[in-house]
């Protein structure tokens, strides 16, 4: 039987080692600080932030959410941000994404002091991340390093093999694997043979964005999948391809009309020695690295 990587345990045990920190802080006087700038009104980022700021209130980060209208412009958005670049409360700037067509990401998201960026998307930190520097890493893939290392999941010497390059989640996984020591292989929509090269991986993880995409048959029996896709599925035939004869599933679909699903098939999970399942898993982590992320900021914008 495969081993089920428990994503909600290991960000609960994270969040707690975060929250001693912020205590720890609190007793000389700092209050670790959390701007989070949320643009509009898609529903889905609302979620998001509004779990952002609650997580937050937990762990006694102080956060601010700042609800600028879908019709702000870039240079309008460049001088919130530089107010809050020079706000000394202000530990961790994240721009929710994604943003209205109208404004220059990029521009935006370069413009987010690296010293703030907890998201770590700032080419300055992805510079510091290639270098293997001390910086703020991406969340998503730092949370699937602290899976890995937290179930004891060695990555020396492993072949880990990342499907997606994307600059938020597949080259900043495959680097920081690197700097585990494993071998690693990245694959995208131009590699040829991808069967032929997951079924090589001791560590296969999974950044597509395509519902149940990696089959039974790409997979080496015993690998650890790393699932990282978060896709939800409301197509019946979708349903019935990925969780045919799956009760609970087919409770949540018809209670729902969609059910999440991951990028890898159920089917090659069953064949695994270890895998993070969808919903449960590597999302879990996503929240609790930011909120380290932050207090890590702190402490570093002050040389601690
Ligand atoms: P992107 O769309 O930015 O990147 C997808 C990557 O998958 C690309 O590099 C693309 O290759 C590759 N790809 C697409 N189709 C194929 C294919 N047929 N064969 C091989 N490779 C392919 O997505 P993200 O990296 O932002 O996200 C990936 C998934 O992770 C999504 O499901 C997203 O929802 C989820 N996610 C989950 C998070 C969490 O907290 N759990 C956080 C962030 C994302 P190419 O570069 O050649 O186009």
């Amino acid at each position: 039987m495969p081993r089920i990587l428990d994503g909600v345990a290991i960000a609960a045990a994270i969040k707690q080692e975060v929250a001693e920190e912020v205590q720890a802080l609190a007793a000389r006087g700092i209050r670790p600080g959390l701007a989070v700038v949320l643009v509009g009104n898609v529903a889905a980022s609302q979620i998001y932030v509004r779990d952002k700021a609650q997580a937050c209130a937990e762990l006694g980060i102080y956060s601010e959410v700042i609800t600028p209208p879908e019709s702000i412009t870039t240079e309008q958005m460049l001088a919130l941000l530089a107010g809050l670049n020079a706000r000394d409360e202000i530990d961790g700037i994240l721009v929710q994404l994604p943003l209205p067509a109208h404004v220059d990401a990029k521009t935006l998201l370069d413009a987010v002091s690296p010293a703030k960026d907890v998201d770590g998307f700032h080419p300055v930190n992805s510079g510091r991340l290639f270098a293997g520097r001390p910086s703020l890493a991406p969340c998503t893939p730092a949370g699937i390093i602290e899976i890995l290392k937290r179930s004891q999941i060695p990555i020396s010497g492993q072949h880990a093999v990342v499907v997606g390059r994307s600059d938020i989640v597949g080259k900043p996984a495959a680097m920081l694997l690197l700097h585990q020591n494993a071998t690693v292989t990245i694959c995208h929509s131009k590699t040829r043979d991808l069967g032929a090269m997951t079924r090589q991986a001791d560590i296969l993880v999974a950044a597509i964005g395509r519902p149940g995409f990696i089959t039974p048959e790409m997979v080496k029996p015993g690998a650890t999948i790393i699932d990282v896709g978060m896709n939800r599925i409301t197509s019946r035939d979708e349903f019935e391809r990925l969780f045919a004869g799956d009760a609970r599933r087919e409770a949540t679909f018809a209670r729902r009309g969609s059910t999440l699903v991951g990028d890898v098939h159920p089917k090659a999970f069953e064949i695994s020695g270890a895998y993070t399942p969808v919903p449960g898993g590597v999302g879990k982590l996503t929240i609790a690295m930011l909120m380290s992320n932050t207090v890590r900021a702190a402490k570093m914008r002050r040389g601690l």
